[in-house]
């Protein structure tokens, strides 16, 4: 049956986010439906939103979403009717090299199909019958959603859905970036820049992860206060002797993440690393941004830059780990949901981000 399902739309870029009715067909062969409880408003939605992430419109918005599944195509065997699933926006074949070594982040096969399902269609229409795209295979932004199973992960009963939605994309990326990009060892030093939603989960995953030192950067002083609710041990104020209080109070860190997405930044958290320290790059730059480092250093203190997409993340592995972490009360989910908003306020959710004034927003579905 196809469903009907308010939605957030992008009709153009930089154009205000609009919230409209649309059409959700079910599930065809290795594809489920699902019905949203929540769904997170992320960077990335935004910057699709606005063009920089190059996303055609009309596009539905949405990746960080969470709910149960009411409806599965032919093929899947995995999931039923009732069962509770969060989204991942890593489309993955499960065959290409990279998906054979483990980095489905990278498959070649199917990161192409960043807009519709990776069968290169989409389920979704307006009033007026027009095919809308889909934010990276998923568009959860809305009351319903048919995605490719490979999209959906199982969650466990004991993580309500408003924070499981944040696994999908903030806590991955940010955790991930620390878990499995960096492998930070226990008693490493780490500086992070920029303590908004991805931010704050480096934070905490130096913290769980074992790093002793753990210094946050950032321009506002409500963040930093924030980022020590998460696990920094110091916090710096954004400016350009930041690297310096970094050095000092760290003696040059082992390793600096840059969650802010600029060029300039990332040259200040290479400036902060001391022998041997590595930069995790996890911001999304624009295209054209550049960044410069004295290339002697790389061999001469065995310095190294790399980066991080989407936490390195092994969805089906990652996410029920991360489940646990929050079972165990390491993890702290609670704590990143700053504001709730109804799928019809998703537009002032967007204007509320863009204010800086949100851990996290999410949308809550009836
Ligand atoms: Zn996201
Ligand atoms: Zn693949």
């Amino acid at each position: 049956m196809t469903r009907t399902a308010r939605a957030a739309v992008c009709r153009d870029w930089n154009q205000p986010i609009g919230v409209e009715t649309i059409q959700v067909e079910p599930p065809r062969r290795d594809e489920v439906t699902i019905r949203l409880h929540a769904c997170g408003v992320c960077h990335s939605d935004l910057s699709a939103a606005t063009g920089v992430i190059a996303f055609p419109p009309p596009l539905v918005l949405g990746h960080e979403g969470a709910g149960e599944v009411v409806a599965v195509g032919e093929g899947v065997e995995d999931f039923q009717a009732g069962d509770r699933v969060i989204t991942s926006f890593v489309s993955m074949c499960g065959t290409c090299r990279y998906c054979n070594a483990g980095r489905p982040v990278l498959c070649e096969t199917v990161n192409s199909a960043l807009t519709t399902l990776p069968d290169g269609t989409v389920r979704t229409h307006d009033g007026d019958g027009n095919a809308l795209n889909v934010f990276s295979g998923c568009g959860v932004m809305a009351e319903y959603a048919t995605l490719h199973v490979n999209n959906v992960v199982p969650v466990t009963d004991d993580v309500p859905m408003d924070r499981a939605a944040l696994v999908g994309c903030a806590v991955m990326t940010g955790v991930g970036a620390v878990f499995n990009t960096a492998q930070l060892e226990p008693g490493s030093t780490a500086v992070v820049f920029g303590a908004g939603g991805v931010g704050l989960n480096v934070i905490q995953g130096c913290r769980i992860a074992g790093a002793r030192q753990i210094v946050a950067v950032d321009m506002s002083e409500d963040k930093l206060e924030t980022a020590r609710q998460f696990g920094a041990t110091d916090t710096v104020l954004a400016d350009d002797k930041a690297p310096k209080a970094v050095r000092k109070l760290t003696g040059g860190a082992d390793y600096a993440f840059e969650c802010v997405g600029r060029g300039a930044v990332a040259e200040q958290a290479y400036a902060c690393l001391g022998k041997g320290g590595t930069v995790i790059i996890v911001g999304v730059a624009p295209r054209d941004d550049m960044t410069r480092i004295n290339t002697l250093s790389l061999p001469a203190q065995e310095r190294g830059i790399r980066g991080s997409w989407f936490g390195s993340a092994r969805p089906r592995y990652d996410f029920p780990r991360l489940f646990g972490l929050y079972a165990g009360g390491q993890l702290l989910l609670d704590e990143l949901v700053s504001q709730r908003y109804t799928i019809e306020e998703a537009p002032r959710a967007f204007a509320d981000m863009e204010a800086g004034r949100n851990a996290r927003g999410v949308i809550l579905f009836e």
